[in-house]
């Protein structure tokens, strides 16, 4: 499994893109694309990944803040200027395909039912497990200020848990159980915002749940500016799990 950090932004850093991870990988020899939120300064970063309109299988979206779905409309529309065909999956909670239809209704008026491929929704709930484009999914509720779901993806040998935004809960804590990869959101590195995490409690979060790696994500602009050495050396201080803070274009293989 392949994992690309497009971005690994907040809303509003002016220097790193909305935090959305690129996910590659094999089932029975076929290839599997995945991308795991895309906010509106993501599908430049994706178009530089590749130019091929027909690789990507499926998107998952966490939540509606505009950080994590509002680049919908340029990725849908770009893949039909490039003539895509194959179906697109386009995963996350009850009511997706109702907020993605009208998003793309104000942003492009007339285009959704124009398009060159099928956009196919899919809705997953907690405590679903779901196969989605060859690869099993399942999801839990985080605390966020919006409604937002983590999501779980498998591949048969290699598991990603991908947080959204928010502090984890029970739930999304047995979620991330024994992954390959944790992408946790980490706001602050220790004073706590609502509805969001900081760094130490994701290290707590992955060492807990028995991931085999953390790697952490939407951190604060300022508190990415200001205190990256401290962040830095608190990271340097974990000598029992692979803690990361990847930057734009990072990748790993799992
Ligand atoms: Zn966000
Ligand atoms: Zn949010």
């Amino acid at each position: 499994m392949k994992v690309v950090f497009l971005g690994v932004g907040e809303a509003c850093d002016e220097r790193a893109p909305n935090t959305s991870v690129w996910v590659q990988t094999e089932v029975e020899n076929q290839h599997k694309s995945v991308m795991l939120d895309c906010g509106f300064t993501v599908p430049s970063f994706y178009w530089q990944q590749t130019s091929n309109p027909e690789d990507l299988d499926a998107l998952w979206i966490s939540h509606f803040h505009g950080d994590h779905f509002f680049g919908v409309p340029a990725l849908l529309l770009r893949f039909w200027e490039m003539k895509r065909s194959r179906p697109l999956a386009i995963v996350s909670q009850v009511g997706v395909e109702r907020i993605i239809t009208q998003t793309m209704e104000l942003a492009y008026p007339g285009f959704f039912p124009k398009l060159t491929y099928s956009v196919v929704f899919h809705e997953i709930e907690p405590d679903q497990r779901v196969r989605i484009v060859g690869l099993d999914w399942s999801a839990a509720q985080s605390i966020h200020g919006q409604r937002n779901l983590a999501v779980r993806i498998e591949d048969g040998k290699h598991s990603i848990f991908y947080s959204g935004d928010g502090l984890f809960s029970p739930e999304t804590l047995s979620l991330a159980r024994d992954c390959s990869l944790a992408v946790h959101e980490a706001f602050r590195l220790d004073p706590l915002t609502p509805g969001h995490g900081t760094v130490r409690q994701c290290i707590d979060f992955a060492r807990e749940a028995g991931a085999a790696m953390l790697a952490l994500v939407h951190v604060q602009r300022d508190e990415r500016k200001d205190r990256y050495t401290e962040i830095l050396e608190v990271l340097r201080g974990v000598n029992d799990l692979h803690v990361i803070i990847p930057e734009p274009g990072d990748e790993l293989e799992l």
